[in-house]
C-alpha cells in the first residue's frame, strides 16, 4: 500500500495545517554541517511537496548553533517565496535585526514554561526571557512582521519533573499579550500523554485562549507524539508542528529525541479524510533524499515503510 485507506473520523476538522520545522528544528540537531545549497534544495522540495508553512532557519548566535550559522545566506539563496508562510526563529533583538536585514516575513520567539529550562537553555530567568520577547515582538510588529511564540516544557521538565498547568497558561497568555499571533505548545522532552493535552487545552480555553490560536509541537521520545497531536486536533488545534523524516530533537535537552515525523502525521490525517495539501509520496522522496545527504536512514516509520522494497 502506498497510501492509507480513507475512512473519515467524526469530530476531525476537514483540514489541518502542518507547520514544517525540519529545516530549523531538524537540521540544528544534526551532527554534520549541511551545505547551504542542500538546505535551500530541501526547502524548495518541501514547497513542491505542498508544505505551505515552513520554519526555515534560526538567527541564533552562530557559536551556539553552528549548524544554522548560514541563516542569512540561506534566506538570500531562497529569495522571496510568495504565497508561503516562512518563519525564522530569533532569540533576541540582534537575531531580529539579522532576520529583518535578510528579508524575513515572520519570526518566532520562544520562552520556557519552567524556570530550570529557561536558566539552562536560555541562560536567563523566565521573567528576563519575557522582557527579551517583549522587545522582539514590539520591533517585529512595528516592522509589519507576524510573530509566532513557542512555549517549551509545557508537559514535563527534565529538572523539575511535572509542570503545573497554570504555569503554562501564564506563559501562553504572556506571549499573546505581547502580540504573538499563534502559540506553539512544546513538549520539548516528549513525555506528554493525551490526558495532559486535553487538560491544558481546557485550561487555556477557560481563560479565553481558543484552540484556534494554538499549535502543538510534540516529540516522540516516549512514542506519544502522534497520539498527542491527533488528540489536540480533535480538540480544535488546527496547526501541528512536524519535521520531515522525523529529523531533529533538542540539542539542549539530553533526553529529547525525535520530532514528530511529518510523514507519520500526514499518513494518519489523510487516512481520516483530513486534507493537508501535502503530496505524501513527494514528501517521502524528499526525506529519503535528505537522509542520503546526511548518511543515515530517516527515523520516520512511514518513510521507512514506503521506501522499503
Ligand atoms: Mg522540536
Amino acid at each position: 500500500m502506498r497510501a492509507p485507506q480513507v475512512v473519515p473520523l467524526a469530530g476531525m476538522p476537514r483540514q489541518v495545517s502542518v507547520f514544517e520545522v525540519g529545516p530549523r528544528d531538524g537540521l540544528q540537531n544534526e551532527p554534520t554541517l549541511v551545505p547551504v545549497a542542500t538546505k535551500a534544495q530541501f526547502v524548495r522540495r518541501l514547497v513542491s511537496a505542498g508544505l505551505a508553512a515552513i520554519e526555515t532557519t534560526s538567527f541564533v548566535h552562530p557559536g551556539r548553533v553552528p549548524q544554522l550559522a548560514d541563516a542569512d545566506e540561506l534566506l538570500r539563496e531562497l529569495g522571496p517565496l510568495p504565497g508561503l508562510r516562512t518563519v525564522v526563529l530569533v532569540p533576541n533583538l540582534r537575531g531580529l535585526d539579522r532576520a529583518l536585514a535578510a528579508g524575513a516575513t515572520e519570526v518566532a520567539v520562544f520562552i520556557s514554561a519552567t524556570e530550570s529550562f529557561s536558566q539552562n537553555n536560555l541562560g536567563c530567568s523566565r521573567a528576563q526571557a519575557l522582557r527579551v520577547t517583549q522587545q522582539v515582538c514590539a520591533r517585529a510588529l512595528d516592522a509589519g512582521l507576524a510573530v509566532r511564540g513557542y512555549v517549551s516544557m509545557c508537559f514535563g521538565d527534565p529538572w523539575e519533573g511535572s509542570v503545573p498547568v497554570g504555569q503554562v497558561v501564564e506563559a501562553v497568555q504572556a506571549l499573546l499579550a505581547q502580540g504573538c499571533t499563534q502559540i506553539s505548545l512544546g513538549d520539548t522532552v516528549g513525555v506528554a500523554t493525551t490526558g495532559q493535552v486535553v487538560e491544558l487545552l481546557r485550561e487555556l480555553d477557560a481563560v479565553g485562549v481558543p484552540a484556534s490560536r494554538l499549535a502543538v509541537h510534540f516529540h516522540d521520545t516516549y512514542g506519544q507524539a502522534l497520539a498527542n497531536s491527533l488528540t489536540a486536533v480533535q480538540h480544535g488545534v488546527w496547526t501541528v508542528d512536524a519535521s520531515a523524516g522525523g529529523l531533529g530533537g533538542c540539542p539542549f535537552a539530553a533526553s529529547a529525541t525525535g520530532n514528530l515525523a511529518t510523514e507519520d502525521l500526514v499518513w494518519a490525517l489523510h487516512g481520516m479524510g483530513v486534507d493537508t495539501g501535502i503530496d505524501l509520496p513527494a514528501l517521502v522522496q524528499t526525506s529519503g533524499w535528505l537522509a542520503a545527504q546526511l548518511g543515515r536512514p530517516s527515523p520516520s516509520r512511514v518513510v521507512r515503510a514506503l521506501t522499503s522494497g
